[in-house]
């Protein structure tokens, strides 16, 4: 059987990158895609060649075998099915009603980070448990955290070895990261795939190790780290930085940062949703006559009007004064229940007022006795 070029087959060069043979599948595979080309008898078996191009250059695993051993190599290399057992008439039949999304995510792994070239792999995540204060979450501060983390070396570029020289294909599995071993049994031979112990499946050897990382091609780090408290955070909101986790082995990406937030308890304020409440005293004279008291925000202070006869326990809401929304949804209201002191001190002269006072009211007793 002549040997396929798939490379021929895409119009590609052999050393295109994945997103231009992703470029070349999509035209191609729309090309003649067997819906829009009912009247040609050839576009079916154009589409399959174009199918099973892409599938084998489109992995990375099967193009490296590709391009050493070629069309036969990449095929029974173990990595699951090719392209060949992958009836392409399940996307034709529901009458155009093509996905392409569909089929690049099974060739070209879209979304599955895990599924990298043998020996990537992601890093991990990390989490990070960060206390705040009450106003930070209405103030959208800003917080500096030290994290230490695994990150890619700059002296390998996380590759290992000492230079770039000092990278060879493995000699043992010639750079597929498996071996195939056949053994004989009563009942014939058989064929097993297995990762390469020399390598580990990275498919490469290192002559020389790198003397910075120990050939592992990570090194620990510690890190500064700038987060953004998002206004009306909770406690136990999580927030994800992307990338900020550990550096994955050999290339692989890296993982994410988990910041979850705490929020320590407030000496004045507590916190209900968005609402802020507290409690302030008032004296009996601004209770019965009515006055101006301050009281304490999240952001310094407010004047509060008390009307006059003002009973203990009643709460005024001022809105806008609590935790932004989360989602943008206004602003909650600070809440202030007020008690009324008594004064407990009273010069003579006081006294003495009050007694007048108290003559004057036309005094009832409890339900009226
Ligand atoms: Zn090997
Ligand atoms: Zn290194």
């Amino acid at each position: 059987m002549a040997e396929k070029d798939y490379y021929k087959i895409l119009g590609v060069s052999k050393d295109a990158s994945k997103k231009e043979i992703k470029k070349a599948y999509k035209r191609l595979a729309k090309k003649y895609h067997p819906d829009l080309n009912k009247e040609d008898p050839d576009a079916v078996e154009k589409f399959k060649g174009v199918n099973e191009a892409a599938s084998v250059l489109g992995d990375d695993n099967k193009r490296q075998q590709y391009d050493q051993f070629g069309a036969a190599g990449s095929q029974s290399s173990g990595y699951g099915q090719g392209f060949g057992g992958f009836d392409f008439s399940d996307f034709a039949g529901g009458g155009g009603s093509f996905d392409f999304g569909d089929i690049f995510d099974a060739l070209f792994g879209g979304g599955g980070r895990n599924r990298r070239s043998t020996g990537q792999q992601r890093g991990s995540d990390l989490r990070y448990d960060l206390e705040i204060e009450l106003e930070d979450t209405a103030s959208g501060a800003e917080k500096t955290i030290i994290i230490p983390r695994l990150e890619q070396c700059k002296k390998c570029k996380g590759t290992g070895a000492e230079s770039e020289a000092d990278i060879e294909i493995c000699s043992q599995c010639h750079g597929s990261g498996m071996v195939t071993q056949m053994r004989r049994t009563p009942f014939g031979m058989f064929q097993s795939t297995t990762t390469c112990p020399r390598c580990r499946g990275h498919g490469k050897e290192i002559k020389k190790e790198c003397p910075v990382c120990d050939a592992t091609g990570l090194v620990k780090k510690t890190r500064k780290i700038e987060i953004e408290i998002p206004l009306g955070a909770e406690d136990g909101t999580r927030l994800r930085v992307t990338g900020g986790g550990e550096a994955g082995e050999k290339g692989g990406p890296n993982g994410d940062l988990y910041v979850v937030i705490h929020i320590r308890p407030h000496k004045i304020f507590e916190r209900h949703g968005n609402a802020l409440f507290l409690e302030a005293q008032i004296s009996f004279t601004d209770a019965a006559l009515g006055g101006e008291i301050n009281v304490p925000t999240l952001d310094g202070k407010a004047k509060l009007k008390i009307p006059s006869g003002t009973q203990t326990g009643t709460v005024f809401r001022m809105k806008g004064k609590g935790i932004p929304n989360m989602r943008g949804l206004g602003t909650g209201s600070e809440n202030i229940k007020v008690t009324i002191e008594v004064p407990t001190r009273l010069s003579s002269k006081q006294k003495k007022m009050l007694e007048e006072f108290d003559k004057s009211l036309s005094k009832k007793g409890f339900l009226g006795l």
